[in-house]
C-alpha cells in the first residue's frame, strides 16, 4: 500500500484554478520528486497535501486514512512534515529552540531529546551553532535549519519545498547529499519539490512533471531524465 495517495485533486486561489486534478502516490521509502516550471503548481500541490491551501475536489490519503479535511497541526501529528519553500525559519530564535518549535506537537520528552541528539550530529554546523539566533546564519545553514527542524516531528513523510533555491553549487550537492542520507540512511519517505530537475532526478526514484496545474509525465527517475521532451523542457536542452 502506498504510503501518501493524492487522488485528483483540485485547488483554487479565488478564481484561479491552480491544480487541475493531480493524482501521485508515494511508497514507503521512496524519494519521489515533482519538477516543473514557475507556476506550474508544485508548491501549491504540497500546500494542499498539509490542508494549508485546501483541496476543494480530491482526496489525500495517508496509510489508508482521508487526511483531506484535516487541519495542518494534526496532518503534522499524522507524520506529513514540509520544510516549506524560502526556509522561514523563526528568524529571532536560536537554532536550539527552532529545532524544539519543530516538535511542537510531540510529548515525548525522552525522544525529542535523542532527536535532538540526532539533528546535532547530521549537521555539525548546527551544533556549532546551537545558541545563535537563526536570522543571523547562512542561507545554506538556514536551509540545513529549516530540515532539522521538520525532522524533529518525526515526518513520516518529508515534504521539501526547493531546499536547494537561492544557494550557491557547492551547498546544492551539500543539501541533496542530506536527501539522500536521510532517505538511505534513516529510511525517511520524502517528497521533494525542485526546480533543479536534474540534480532532483538524480537522488529520486521516481517523478512527476507538472505542468499547468496537470501532471504531464511521469515514471522512473532514471527514465524521465533521458526523455527527449523533458530534456528540452526541464533539463537545459
Ligand atoms: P514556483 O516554482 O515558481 O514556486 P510552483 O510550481 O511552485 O512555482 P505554485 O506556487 O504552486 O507554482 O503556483 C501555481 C499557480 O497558482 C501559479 O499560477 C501562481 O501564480 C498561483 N498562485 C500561487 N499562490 C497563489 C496565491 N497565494 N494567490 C493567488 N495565486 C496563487
Amino acid at each position: 500500500m502506498s504510503l501518501l495517495v493524492v487522488n485528483d485533486i483540485h485547488t483554487y486561489y479565488g478564481k484561479i484554478h491552480a491544480l487541475k486534478g493531480i493524482s501521485l502516490e508515494v511508497n514507503e521509502g521512496e524519494v519521489v520528486t515533482l519538477i516543473g516550471g514557475n507556476g506550474a503548481g508544485k508548491s501549491t500541490t504540497l500546500n494542499t497535501i498539509c490542508s494549508i491551501t485546501p483541496a476543494a475536489e480530491g482526496q489525500v490519503i495517508l496509510n489508508g486514512q482521508d487526511i483531506t479535511a484535516m487541519p495542518p497541526h494534526e496532518i503534522v501529528k499524522a507524520g506529513v512534515v514540509q520544510s516549506p519553500e524560502g526556509r522561514k525559519v523563526f528568524t529571532r530564535l536560536t537554532v536550539r529552540e527552532n529545532l524544539e518549535m519543530g516538535a511542537f506537537v510531540r510529548n515525548d520528552s525522552r525522544g525529542i531529546q535523542d532527536d535532538l541528539e540526532d539533528v546535532f550530529e547530521r549537521f555539525p554546523r548546527l551544533k556549532e551553532r546551537e545558541h545563535q539566533l537563526a536570522g543571523t546564519m547562512s542561507g545554506g545553514e538556514q536551509q540545513m535549519l529549516a530540515i532539522g527542524r521538520a525532522l524533529m516531528a518525526r515526518p513520516r513523510i518529508l515534504l521539501l519545498d526547493e531546499p536547494s533555491m537561492g544557494l550557491a553549487p557547492l551547498l546544492v550537492k551539500q543539501i541533496f547529499d542530506v536527501v539522500r542520507y536521510l532517505n538511505e540512511t534513516n529510511g525517511t519517505t520524502i517528497l521533494l519539490v525542485e526546480q533543479n530537475a536534474l540534480m532532483a532526478l538524480e537522488v529520486a526514484h521516481r517523478g512527476y512533471v507538472l505542468q499547468s496545474g496537470r501532471i504531464s509525465h511521469e515514471g522512473a527517475a532514471a527514465a524521465l531524465k533521458n526523455d527527449t521532451a523533458i530534456i528540452e523542457a526541464y533539463l537545459g536542452g
